[in-house]
């Protein structure tokens, strides 16, 4: 009986007009006979001023959690309800603006890569080139070397 009583204080409770959790009672109407419902935690009959009218159902409120709970798991799986599409166009916005920075940064990476990489092979061909000349440089003065002295 205390365990049963105690998953009761542990499980989520509406919140009631005083900003207070509410306590659970059982009902005695005849309407609705040990039907349980939520109320003003300072709720007592002797003192009418002291709590709020507020009132729910212990069922009705479990089953408003657990069609928050769908909701949440419709959202999970894409099907969301109108008024969640909006803020899941703004988290796709953010996200597509996130990709897109990512991307530029990327692209200005690897355009300072080529840059320096084109930097790099004009120094090689230069240097080709440098090398090629002076051999050419050298042998043409062999050349002349040579036919100087068997002129
Ligand atoms: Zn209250």
């Amino acid at each position: 009986m205390s365990g049963s009583s105690s998953t009761h204080e542990n499980m989520a409770a509406p919140i009631c007009n005083c900003e207070e959790k509410c306590a659970i009672f059982t009902s005695k109407t005849a309407k609705n006979p040990n039907r349980r419902f939520f109320g003003c935690p300072y709720f007592n009959f002797e003192d009418k001023m002291l709590y709020c009218d507020y009132f729910m159902w212990e069922d009705e409120f479990i089953a408003s959690q657990t069609s928050m709970v769908e909701l949440k798991e419709a959202k999970k799986e894409g099907d969301v309800m109108n008024s969640d599409v909006e803020v899941k166009i703004n988290q796709f916005e953010s996200d597509m603006e996130h990709k897109i920075n990512v991307l530029e940064r990327d692209v200005q990476v690897m355009k300072f890569q080529s840059e320096s990489q084109m930097k790099r092979g004009i120094w090689k061909k230069y240097v080709g080139i440098v090398v090629l000349l002076i051999v050419a440089l050298v042998i043409v003065f062999c050349i002349w070397k040579h036919t100087k002295l068997f002129k």
